[in-house]
């Protein structure tokens, strides 16, 4: 079980106790922020995590500065994070993100026609696929949270079964539901409020 520490919104003095701390894996889900704090702690022990939506235009900055990206939710910025990875001689994982839930404001691949794309992501060269990422629904249905991850682990177990999967890596849960995610299969969650409490800001006036 892999912690992710969120750190998204939070101070690079944050993120440097975290890792003084022993958490190593850091997530953002901005590529800009990402890249700035990664620049600026400048560690090589830290793993920096990209769990969030990346634009094309950012793809470069993402594939330089994160070891793990979450969010691949498209084959074209597979195709290129791949062809970028390729060029630097770098070895970038991946993850597919996939919306189990159904949500038209989560992002990924739907899961009943995921596993075609799954095939083409993992057949690129400068990218290692280690497994899936989900993001559940905001609600404290336990039902409907056992669903959605549960969706996302079938669908993962068949592309381990096809041979799609370089791993068996399932990215889910954070700070309101990771103990169910954890029940569900999960083998990393993505810690930000639980750790650091409220971001900053996040809560309004
Ligand atoms: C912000 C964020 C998290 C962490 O959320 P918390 O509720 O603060 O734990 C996890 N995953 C993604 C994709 C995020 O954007």
């Amino acid at each position: 079980m892999r912690i992710v520490a969120v750190t998204k919104g939070h101070s690079l003095a944050a993120a440097g106790a975290a890792v003084a701390g022993g958490l190593s894996d850091l997530g953002e889900n901005r590529p800009d922020e990402l890249a700035a704090k990664a620049a600026r702690l400048d560690d090589p022990s830290i793993r920096w995590h990209m769990i969030g939506h990346v634009q094309s235009r950012k793809a470069r900055a993402v594939a330089m500065s994160a070891s793990l990206v979450h969010s691949v939710d498209r084959l074209k910025l597979a195709r290129r994070l791949s062809r970028i990875a390729e060029e630097a001689d770098r070895c970038l994982e991946v993850l597919v993100q996939v919306n189990a839930s159904g949500e038209s404001t989560k992002g990924g691949l739907p899961v009943a026609s995921a596993i075609d794309q799954i095939g083409q992501v993992a057949d690129l060269r400068g990218i290692r696929l280690l497994g899936l990422m989900t993001m559940a629904p905001l609600t404290r249905d336990e039902g409907r949270l056992r669903q959605v991850f549960g969706a996302t682990r079938e669908l993962m177990e068949s592309a381990a079964t096809a041979g799609l999967l370089a791993g068996r890596e399932l990215s889910m849960g954070m700070s309101n539901d990771y103990e169910v995610a954890v029940e569900e299969g999960s083998t990393v969650v993505r810690l930000g409020t639980v750790l650091f409490g409220e971001r900053p800001g996040a809560l309004g006036p």
